[in-house]
Protein backbone atom coordinates (compact mmCIF):
# COMPACT_ATOMS: atom_id res chain seq x y z
CA UNK A 1 0.00 0.00 0.00
CA UNK A 2 0.94 3.72 -0.59
CA UNK A 3 2.36 5.64 2.19
CA UNK A 4 -0.70 6.29 4.49
CA UNK A 5 -2.33 9.69 3.97
CA UNK A 6 -3.87 8.88 7.00
CA UNK A 7 -4.00 6.45 9.58
CA UNK A 8 -6.03 6.50 12.29
CA UNK A 9 -5.12 4.20 15.36
CA UNK A 10 -8.18 2.70 18.57
CA UNK A 11 -10.24 6.07 18.02
CA UNK A 12 -13.12 6.43 20.37
CA UNK A 13 -14.83 9.44 20.53
CA UNK A 14 -17.74 10.21 23.85
CA UNK A 15 -19.72 13.24 24.02
CA UNK A 16 -20.74 13.62 27.65
CA UNK A 17 -24.23 14.22 28.57
CA UNK A 18 -25.04 15.73 32.10
CA UNK A 19 -23.64 14.71 35.42
CA UNK A 20 -23.01 11.54 36.49
CA UNK A 21 -20.68 10.30 33.86
CA UNK A 22 -22.87 9.31 31.22
CA UNK A 23 -22.01 9.75 27.87
CA UNK A 24 -22.49 8.49 23.82
CA UNK A 25 -20.34 6.22 23.02
CA UNK A 26 -20.54 7.81 19.02
CA UNK A 27 -16.35 5.67 18.07
CA UNK A 28 -15.28 2.49 19.67
CA UNK A 29 -12.16 2.04 18.80
CA UNK A 30 -12.09 2.23 15.52
CA UNK A 31 -8.78 2.00 13.09
CA UNK A 32 -7.87 2.75 9.57
CA UNK A 33 -5.58 4.07 7.06
CA UNK A 34 -5.77 5.72 3.77
CA UNK A 35 -2.95 5.93 1.44
CA UNK A 36 -2.28 8.74 -1.44
CA UNK A 37 -5.07 7.87 -4.18
CA UNK A 38 -7.42 5.29 -2.37
CA UNK A 39 -10.57 5.54 -1.51
CA UNK A 40 -12.05 4.33 1.73
CA UNK A 41 -15.67 4.56 2.22
CA UNK A 42 -17.42 4.37 5.38
CA UNK A 43 -20.90 3.10 5.85
CA UNK A 44 -23.66 2.19 8.63
CA UNK A 45 -27.14 2.94 9.63
CA UNK A 46 -28.17 6.52 10.52
CA UNK A 47 -26.45 7.32 14.32
CA UNK A 48 -23.28 4.77 13.75
CA UNK A 49 -20.92 7.30 14.18
CA UNK A 50 -20.07 8.19 10.60
CA UNK A 51 -19.84 12.08 10.75
CA UNK A 52 -18.33 11.90 14.16
CA UNK A 53 -15.55 10.15 12.21
CA UNK A 54 -14.98 12.30 9.78
CA UNK A 55 -14.79 14.99 11.86
CA UNK A 56 -12.92 13.95 14.25
CA UNK A 57 -10.16 12.64 12.14
CA UNK A 58 -10.40 16.34 10.45
CA UNK A 59 -9.24 18.07 14.54
CA UNK A 60 -13.00 19.43 13.51
CA UNK A 61 -13.64 17.53 16.90
CA UNK A 62 -11.50 16.47 19.98
CA UNK A 63 -11.02 12.59 20.27
CA UNK A 64 -11.91 11.34 23.12
CA UNK A 65 -8.44 8.70 22.98
CA UNK A 66 -6.70 7.08 20.19
CA UNK A 67 -3.79 8.41 17.91
CA UNK A 68 -4.88 10.68 13.99
CA UNK A 69 -1.78 10.62 12.05
CA UNK A 70 -1.90 12.91 8.86
CA UNK A 71 1.01 13.00 6.39
CA UNK A 72 2.81 11.37 8.99
CA UNK A 73 2.60 13.47 11.58
CA UNK A 74 0.70 13.02 15.05
CA UNK A 75 -2.47 15.53 15.16
CA UNK A 76 -4.41 14.16 18.09
CA UNK A 77 -3.39 17.02 19.93
CA UNK A 78 -2.54 19.74 18.13
CA UNK A 79 -3.77 22.89 19.13
CA UNK A 80 -6.57 24.62 17.32
CA UNK A 81 -4.08 27.45 15.65
CA UNK A 82 -1.81 24.47 14.02
CA UNK A 83 -4.92 22.96 12.79
CA UNK A 84 -6.16 25.92 10.78
CA UNK A 85 -2.72 25.77 9.26
CA UNK A 86 -3.70 22.07 8.18
CA UNK A 87 -6.95 22.85 6.80
CA UNK A 88 -5.78 23.23 3.03
CA UNK A 89 -3.97 20.00 3.02
CA UNK A 90 -7.23 18.47 4.98
CA UNK A 91 -11.12 19.06 3.32
CA UNK A 92 -14.51 18.36 3.99
CA UNK A 93 -17.49 18.57 1.30
CA UNK A 94 -20.89 17.84 3.22
CA UNK A 95 -23.98 16.65 2.35
CA UNK A 96 -26.31 20.02 1.76
CA UNK A 97 -24.37 22.41 -0.84
CA UNK A 98 -27.38 24.69 -0.05
CA UNK A 99 -26.30 25.46 3.78
CA UNK A 100 -22.62 25.18 2.78
CA UNK A 101 -22.51 28.05 0.44
CA UNK A 102 -23.21 31.52 1.29
CA UNK A 103 -25.89 32.73 -0.86
CA UNK A 104 -25.00 36.53 -1.45
CA UNK A 105 -21.28 35.74 -2.58
CA UNK A 106 -21.18 34.74 -6.39
CA UNK A 107 -19.58 31.82 -7.76
CA UNK A 108 -16.41 32.76 -8.68
CA UNK A 109 -15.55 35.04 -4.64
CA UNK A 110 -16.68 31.58 -3.24
CA UNK A 111 -13.88 29.69 -5.51
CA UNK A 112 -11.03 32.68 -4.68
CA UNK A 113 -12.29 31.95 -0.58
CA UNK A 114 -10.32 29.37 0.35
CA UNK A 115 -7.16 30.79 -2.11
CA UNK A 116 -7.23 33.59 -0.14
CA UNK A 117 -7.16 31.82 3.19
CA UNK A 118 -4.60 29.27 2.63
CA UNK A 119 -2.26 30.06 -0.23
CA UNK A 120 -0.14 32.99 -1.24
CA UNK A 121 -1.41 33.67 -4.80
CA UNK A 122 -2.01 37.32 -5.41
CA UNK A 123 -5.15 38.30 -6.90
CA UNK A 124 -4.53 37.95 -10.25
CA UNK A 125 -2.98 34.09 -9.68
CA UNK A 126 -6.46 33.85 -7.76
CA UNK A 127 -8.47 35.01 -10.71
CA UNK A 128 -6.82 31.95 -13.25
CA UNK A 129 -7.24 29.22 -10.49
CA UNK A 130 -10.65 29.99 -10.01
CA UNK A 131 -11.15 29.74 -14.01
CA UNK A 132 -8.76 26.35 -14.03
CA UNK A 133 -10.90 24.97 -10.96
CA UNK A 134 -14.77 25.79 -12.93
CA UNK A 135 -13.12 23.66 -15.71
CA UNK A 136 -11.75 21.22 -13.27
CA UNK A 137 -15.60 20.40 -11.81
CA UNK A 138 -16.91 21.24 -14.88
CA UNK A 139 -19.11 24.05 -14.69
CA UNK A 140 -19.56 26.08 -17.48
CA UNK A 141 -17.53 29.74 -16.99
CA UNK A 142 -20.63 31.53 -17.16
CA UNK A 143 -21.55 29.54 -13.82
CA UNK A 144 -18.88 31.75 -11.93
CA UNK A 145 -20.49 35.14 -12.32
CA UNK A 146 -23.83 33.69 -11.25
CA UNK A 147 -24.74 33.09 -7.04
CA UNK A 148 -25.71 30.11 -5.30
CA UNK A 149 -29.51 30.88 -5.27
CA UNK A 150 -30.21 30.08 -8.88
CA UNK A 151 -28.33 26.99 -9.29
CA UNK A 152 -28.92 23.04 -9.24
CA UNK A 153 -28.22 20.86 -6.38
CA UNK A 154 -25.66 19.67 -8.38
CA UNK A 155 -23.98 22.48 -9.33
CA UNK A 156 -24.07 23.64 -6.01
CA UNK A 157 -21.95 20.37 -4.61
CA UNK A 158 -19.80 20.95 -7.84
CA UNK A 159 -19.14 24.08 -6.65
CA UNK A 160 -18.21 22.67 -2.83
CA UNK A 161 -16.03 20.36 -4.89
CA UNK A 162 -13.94 23.10 -6.12
CA UNK A 163 -13.87 24.70 -2.98
CA UNK A 164 -12.33 21.30 -1.67
CA UNK A 165 -9.79 21.34 -4.27
CA UNK A 166 -8.95 24.39 -3.94
CA UNK A 167 -5.51 24.35 -1.94
CA UNK A 168 -5.00 20.76 -3.62
CA UNK A 169 -5.81 18.61 0.03
CA UNK A 170 -4.41 15.25 0.46
CA UNK A 171 -7.26 14.02 1.91
CA UNK A 172 -10.99 15.08 1.28
CA UNK A 173 -13.95 13.84 3.83
CA UNK A 174 -16.80 13.39 1.83
CA UNK A 175 -20.28 13.37 4.58
CA UNK A 176 -23.34 12.04 2.56
CA UNK A 177 -21.84 14.39 -0.90
CA UNK A 178 -24.50 12.70 -2.88
CA UNK A 179 -27.04 12.05 -0.51
CA UNK A 180 -29.32 14.76 -1.06
CA UNK A 181 -29.26 14.71 -5.00
CA UNK A 182 -31.35 13.24 -7.81
CA UNK A 183 -30.10 9.92 -8.50
CA UNK A 184 -28.74 11.33 -12.30
CA UNK A 185 -27.21 13.89 -10.95
CA UNK A 186 -25.17 11.46 -8.82
CA UNK A 187 -24.00 9.06 -11.10
CA UNK A 188 -22.17 12.73 -12.42
CA UNK A 189 -20.49 13.73 -8.96
CA UNK A 190 -19.55 10.19 -8.33
CA UNK A 191 -17.17 10.33 -11.96
CA UNK A 192 -15.99 14.21 -11.19
CA UNK A 193 -14.54 12.57 -8.03
CA UNK A 194 -12.74 9.57 -9.53
CA UNK A 195 -11.61 11.78 -12.36
CA UNK A 196 -10.25 14.25 -9.81
CA UNK A 197 -8.68 11.78 -8.09
CA UNK A 198 -7.08 10.22 -11.00
CA UNK A 199 -5.48 13.58 -11.36
CA UNK A 200 -4.57 14.66 -8.36
CA UNK A 201 -3.71 11.45 -6.09
CA UNK A 202 -6.16 12.67 -3.42
CA UNK A 203 -7.15 11.04 -0.76
CA UNK A 204 -10.90 10.17 -0.10
CA UNK A 205 -13.11 9.13 2.80
CA UNK A 206 -16.51 8.51 1.66
CA UNK A 207 -19.37 8.44 4.47
CA UNK A 208 -22.37 7.10 3.11
CA UNK A 209 -25.36 5.10 4.16
CA UNK A 210 -25.76 4.57 0.34
CA UNK A 211 -24.23 0.83 -0.59
CA UNK A 212 -25.08 1.52 -4.43
CA UNK A 213 -22.59 4.90 -3.80
CA UNK A 214 -20.19 3.10 -1.88
CA UNK A 215 -19.63 -0.03 -3.84
CA UNK A 216 -19.13 2.69 -6.78
CA UNK A 217 -16.44 4.69 -5.02
CA UNK A 218 -14.44 3.03 -2.95
CA UNK A 219 -11.44 0.53 -2.93
CA UNK A 220 -11.76 -0.35 0.59
CA UNK A 221 -15.09 0.02 2.51
CA UNK A 222 -15.63 0.20 6.81
CA UNK A 223 -19.24 -0.87 7.74
CA UNK A 224 -19.56 0.46 11.24
CA UNK A 225 -22.43 -0.48 13.76
CA UNK A 226 -23.24 1.70 16.96
CA UNK A 227 -19.71 3.23 16.22
CA UNK A 228 -17.41 0.44 16.21
CA UNK A 229 -16.20 -1.60 13.23
CA UNK A 230 -18.23 -4.61 12.21
CA UNK A 231 -16.00 -5.28 8.61
CA UNK A 232 -12.82 -3.60 7.11
CA UNK A 233 -12.69 -4.93 3.49
CA UNK A 234 -11.95 -4.24 -0.19
CA UNK A 235 -14.95 -3.10 -1.81
CA UNK A 236 -14.78 -6.40 -4.08
CA UNK A 237 -14.55 -8.69 -1.61
CA UNK A 238 -17.39 -7.45 1.11
CA UNK A 239 -19.89 -7.15 -1.96
CA UNK A 240 -18.98 -10.59 -2.82
CA UNK A 241 -18.67 -12.53 0.21
CA UNK A 242 -19.95 -10.49 3.24
CA UNK A 243 -18.91 -11.92 6.70
CA UNK A 244 -20.08 -10.32 9.30
CA UNK A 245 -24.41 -10.98 9.38
CA UNK A 246 -24.90 -7.24 9.97
CA UNK A 247 -22.84 -6.44 6.04
CA UNK A 248 -24.73 -9.99 4.84
CA UNK A 249 -28.13 -8.31 6.15
CA UNK A 250 -27.00 -4.79 4.70
CA UNK A 251 -26.22 -6.23 1.01
CA UNK A 252 -28.89 -8.86 1.10
CA UNK A 253 -31.03 -5.46 1.70
CA UNK A 254 -29.58 -3.53 -0.89
CA UNK A 255 -30.47 -6.33 -3.52
CA UNK A 256 -32.17 -5.27 -6.91
CA UNK A 257 -35.72 -6.87 -6.42
CA UNK A 258 -36.30 -9.72 -8.59
CA UNK A 259 -38.69 -12.58 -8.49
CA UNK A 260 -36.49 -14.55 -10.08
CA UNK A 261 -33.74 -14.40 -7.72
CA UNK A 262 -33.32 -17.09 -5.07
CA UNK A 263 -31.28 -14.78 -2.83
CA UNK A 264 -33.84 -12.92 0.19
CA UNK A 265 -33.79 -9.81 0.65
CA UNK A 266 -33.40 -9.85 4.87
CA UNK A 267 -35.10 -7.65 7.07
CA UNK A 268 -33.44 -6.66 10.42
CA UNK A 269 -35.52 -7.05 13.74
CA UNK A 270 -34.77 -5.70 16.52
CA UNK A 271 -34.13 -2.45 19.00
CA UNK A 272 -30.43 -1.42 18.17
CA UNK A 273 -28.93 -0.67 21.75
CA UNK A 274 -28.49 3.13 23.39
CA UNK A 275 -25.02 4.24 22.17
CA UNK A 276 -25.24 5.48 26.17
CA UNK A 277 -25.05 1.60 27.62
CA UNK A 278 -22.89 -0.07 25.41
CA UNK A 279 -23.82 -3.77 25.70
CA UNK A 280 -21.34 -6.14 26.80
CA UNK A 281 -21.37 -8.55 24.42
CA UNK A 282 -21.18 -8.22 20.54
CA UNK A 283 -23.33 -4.58 19.90
CA UNK A 284 -25.58 -6.75 16.94
CA UNK A 285 -26.53 -9.39 19.45
CA UNK A 286 -30.06 -8.06 19.39
CA UNK A 287 -30.93 -7.84 15.83
CA UNK A 288 -28.57 -10.82 14.58
CA UNK A 289 -30.39 -13.30 13.22
CA UNK A 290 -27.56 -16.26 13.98
CA UNK A 291 -26.53 -15.30 17.97
CA UNK A 292 -25.74 -17.49 20.33
CA UNK A 293 -25.48 -16.80 24.08
CA UNK A 294 -21.13 -16.04 24.02
CA UNK A 295 -21.88 -13.41 21.75
CA UNK A 296 -24.02 -11.34 24.55
CA UNK A 297 -21.25 -11.96 26.70
CA UNK A 298 -18.13 -11.25 24.88
CA UNK A 299 -16.91 -8.36 22.55
CA UNK A 300 -15.52 -10.38 19.45
CA UNK A 301 -12.41 -8.64 18.30
CA UNK A 302 -11.82 -7.48 15.02
CA UNK A 303 -10.06 -11.02 13.31
CA UNK A 304 -8.35 -11.63 9.62
CA UNK A 305 -11.19 -13.30 7.18
CA UNK A 306 -10.61 -13.94 3.68
CA UNK A 307 -6.74 -13.32 2.58
CA UNK A 308 -4.99 -10.06 2.87
CA UNK A 309 -5.98 -7.17 4.85
CA UNK A 310 -9.80 -8.08 5.35
CA UNK A 311 -10.71 -8.14 9.09
CA UNK A 312 -14.65 -9.02 10.86
CA UNK A 313 -15.46 -8.92 14.21
CA UNK A 314 -18.00 -11.60 14.21
CA UNK A 315 -17.56 -15.23 16.71
CA UNK A 316 -19.45 -17.01 14.64
CA UNK A 317 -17.59 -16.63 11.49
CA UNK A 318 -14.82 -19.40 13.05
CA UNK A 319 -17.20 -22.33 12.62
CA UNK A 320 -18.71 -21.00 9.74
CA UNK A 321 -22.44 -20.63 11.22
CA UNK A 322 -21.65 -16.77 10.50
CA UNK A 323 -24.28 -17.08 7.21
CA UNK A 324 -27.42 -15.85 7.65
CA UNK A 325 -30.40 -17.36 5.26
CA UNK A 326 -30.22 -15.24 2.48
CA UNK A 327 -29.88 -18.10 0.02
CA UNK A 328 -33.07 -19.61 -0.03
CA UNK A 329 -35.99 -21.02 -2.30
CA UNK A 330 -38.12 -18.55 -3.20
CA UNK A 331 -40.97 -20.11 -1.94
CA UNK A 332 -43.33 -18.46 -5.16
P1 LIG B 1 -23.97 9.11 11.57
O1 LIG B 1 -23.22 10.18 10.86
O2 LIG B 1 -23.49 7.72 11.25
O3 LIG B 1 -25.45 9.22 11.38
P2 LIG B 1 -23.13 10.51 13.96
O4 LIG B 1 -21.65 10.47 13.92
O5 LIG B 1 -23.81 11.75 13.54
O6 LIG B 1 -23.72 9.26 13.15
O7 LIG B 1 -23.61 10.17 15.44
C1 LIG B 1 -23.10 9.08 16.20
C2 LIG B 1 -23.70 9.12 17.59
O8 LIG B 1 -23.19 10.24 18.29
C3 LIG B 1 -25.22 9.27 17.60
O9 LIG B 1 -25.72 8.52 18.70
C4 LIG B 1 -25.42 10.75 17.80
O10 LIG B 1 -26.65 11.01 18.42
C5 LIG B 1 -24.26 11.08 18.71
N1 LIG B 1 -23.77 12.47 18.56
C6 LIG B 1 -23.26 13.05 17.46
N2 LIG B 1 -22.87 14.32 17.71
C7 LIG B 1 -23.16 14.55 19.02
C8 LIG B 1 -23.00 15.67 19.91
N3 LIG B 1 -22.46 16.82 19.48
N4 LIG B 1 -23.42 15.53 21.19
C9 LIG B 1 -23.95 14.36 21.62
N5 LIG B 1 -24.13 13.28 20.87
C10 LIG B 1 -23.74 13.36 19.58
MG1 LIG C 1 -23.90 11.61 9.53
Amino acid sequence: MNAPVLEVENLVKRFPVGRGGLAVHAINDVSFRIGAGETLGLVGESGSGKSTIGRTVLRLLDPTAGRIRFLGQDITTLPERRCRELRGAMQMVFQDPWSALNPRMSVAALLEEPLKLHTSLNASQRRDRVQELAHSVRLPAEALRRNPSGMSGGQLQRVCIARAIATAPKLIVLDEPTSSLDLSVRAGILDLLAQIQADTGVALLFITHDLGTVQRISDRIMVLYLGAVTEYASAEALFRAPQHPYSQALISAHLPADPRSRLHRHVLQGEIPSPLRLPAGCAFASRCPVVRDDCRRIRPPLEPVRSGDDLAACLRIADGSNRITVLEENPA
